[in-house]
């Protein structure tokens, strides 16, 4: 599928939910308060959402500490503003077990099969979580971001619901018809913290290395 496909796919999916006039639950995989701020509060009128909060590829600690704590102060903003309920769900914290079944991948670049398989590690927990807990549907938010490929998430989703069948992948590009743009503007409104690095050790250190290049340490 070309991107515009996938993000006509998700709308296809969204009124055929609409038409039906069901709420289904939706396990929705975030990893960090901006990327999730704008599209939780037009998702939450269609799904009953779960978000889950599996990121072992964060490091250090403090840091998936640091964006776990923005994102439960955006969920107590929606909450004051709207109406149907966001619940929360943090997996276990592990990235030592990340790191070690990333080993094969770490030295590759970011924009590789590094980033895919990250994508990957997650969205399996995700699915696992979603399909023991009876979920309707499993999305993640990573699509909003440029800096994330959406067709390579996609295609990973679309392979995992093979192997869950009974977890609906929604297929998604949240970055289109402004979507980044809308989720950086409220990021900004509510001050929410924005990480200068992707997540994992590796863009840490070619963050470092980008910012030691440009003099700015
Ligand atoms: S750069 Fe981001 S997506 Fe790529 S491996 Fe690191 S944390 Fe994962």
């Amino acid at each position: 599928m070309k991107n515009r496909e996938y993000y006509d796919a998700y709308q296809a999916e969204i009124a055929a939910i609409k038409e039906k006039g069901q709420r289904p639950s939706l396990l929705l995989h975030v990893c960090c308060a901006v990327c999730a701020c704008d599209i939780l509060t037009y998702l939450s009128e269609i799904f009953d959402i779960t978000v889950y909060y599996m990121n072992d590829n964060i490091y250090p600690k403090e840091e998936y500490d640091h964006r776990l704590s923005e994102l439960k102060r955006y969920l107590e903003w929606y909450h004051k503003n709207y109406a149907n309920p966001i619940h929360l769900v943090e997996a276990n914290y592990d990235n030592a077990g990340y790191t070690e079944e990333m080993q094969d991948y770490l030295d590759l670049p970011e924009f590789s099969a590094r980033c895919w398989n990250c994508y990957e590690y997650r969205l399996v927990r995700t699915f696992q979580y979603a399909n023991e807990h009876s979920f309707d549907y499993v999305a993640t938010v990573m699509s909003v971001s440029r800096y994330k490929n959406a067709a390579r998430i996609n295609e990973i989703g679309e392979k995992l619901q093979k192997d869950y069948p009974n977890v609906k992948y929604l297929i998604t590009d949240f970055k289109k018809d402004q979507g980044e743009q809308r989720s950086n503007a409220l990021a900004k409104e509510l001050e929410l913290y924005k990480q200068p690095y992707c997540g994992c050790a590796n863009s840490l250190r070619e963050y470092l290395a980008r910012k030691e290049s440009s003099g700015l340490i």
